[in-house]
């Protein structure tokens, strides 16, 4: 996958500050390896605003954690593996925070956390062929496993075949399923098939919405009457990995859409730059909770901020 070459290319610019040597360090030579840094994260697709801002926002902290008061073009005179860890420590924080509910990100939100005993509404929504369907099968698959009463509801009338690929899921999986053949209005059946399972105790009931192709008005009003038909406690947008830096407007329409809660990003174990993925998140500023990364059903990793950055970063 190419953020593991992201990780790389992240790595060999830092490894430059260690190799260095002894002499100073100046803020043209910080600047030259943040500027290496930046171009990895937008070779990865991260969007080119989110990098200036992170690239900013690293380069401020070293200059203050180092800061020279002999020489102000010097960034530091002790050994230059000092610089390498401090920006290393800041390129990983500042994309931590970047990742992380509650981070540094302004009005970034906190994971929505299911609660026991009670109905939890989980909306999905996403581009047609992002793995919406796939992804609630995974997502149902890990919460039934984990003890939890869980069903799905098919509101995706659009799509041919939608309607079967949920039904043969809830099959395999043994999670109870509504939809219909007949009704053509997807606003009636996520109502139904809510509050079916409201009646039924269910904890976990999941919502699949239709997609399109691209990103058309008549998409995001269906999306804004089924969350006002079924009042979800959390709207999970599925992207896709692989559609680069789409992504960050993609998710912003969805976002200006609905109240959008946390992000899943599919694709993942292809030849996805996930850059432009990771960028939903500060489209919708709200956190990733899973990473989707095969076509199974136990294809589907929580996804924790700070193990992903460590990784990256190796
Ligand atoms: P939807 O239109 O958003 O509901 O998309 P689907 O769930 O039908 O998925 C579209 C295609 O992507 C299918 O062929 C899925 O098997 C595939 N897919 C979904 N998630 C993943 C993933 O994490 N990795 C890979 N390799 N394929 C996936």
């Amino acid at each position: 996958m190419v953020l593991a070459e992201l990780g790389g290319k992240l790595r060999d610019s830092l490894r430059k500050l260690q190799t260095g040597g002894q002499g100073d360090v100046t803020k043209a030579q910080l600047q030259q390896i943040l500027n290496e840094i930046a171009r990895a994260l937008m070779e990865a697709d991260v969007s080119v605003k989110l990098v200036m801002t992170l690239r900013d926002k690293v380069q401020s902290k070293v200059e203050h954690l180092l800061r020279n008061e002999e020489d102000e073009e010097v960034v530091t005179r002790r050994h230059s593996s000092n610089l390498s860890k401090t920006v290393q420590r800041a390129v990983v924080d500042e994309l931590v925070a970047l990742l992380s509910p509650g981070g540094d990100v302004k009005g970034a939100k906190k994971v929505y956390t299911m609660k026991r005993g009670k109905p939890n509404v989980i909306l999905f929504l996403g581009l047609q062929g992002a793995g919406k369907t796939t992804t609630i099968a995974k997502f149902a698959n890990y919460y039934q496993r984990r003890g939890w009463k869980t069903a799905m509801v098919c509101a995706d009338t659009f799509r041919a075949g939608a309607f079967d690929q949920l039904k043969q899921n809830s099959t395999k999986l043994r999670v109870p399923f509504y939809g219909s053949y007949t009704e053509a209005d997807p606003v009636i059946i996520a109502e139904k098939g809510v509050n079916q399972f409201i009646k039924e105790r269910y904890e976990i009931i999941i919502v699949d919405t239709s997609g399109r192709h691209k990103q058309e008005e008549a998409l995001f009003e269906e999306m804004q009457e089924i969350a006002a038909a079924v009042q979800p406690d959390n709207c999970v947008l599925v992207v896709d990995a692989t559609q680069g830096q789409a992504v960050y407007d993609q998710a912003l329409a969805f976002h200006n859409a609905v109240d959008v809660g946390s992000v899943i990003i599919t694709k993942l174990d292809g030849h996805a730059k996930g850059g432009g993925a990771l960028s939903a998140v500060s489209a919708t500023q709200s956190p990733i909770i899973f990473l989707g990364s095969g076509e199974h059903f136990d294809d589907l990793e929580p996804f924790n901020a700070q193990s992903f950055v460590s990784k990256l970063l190796g």
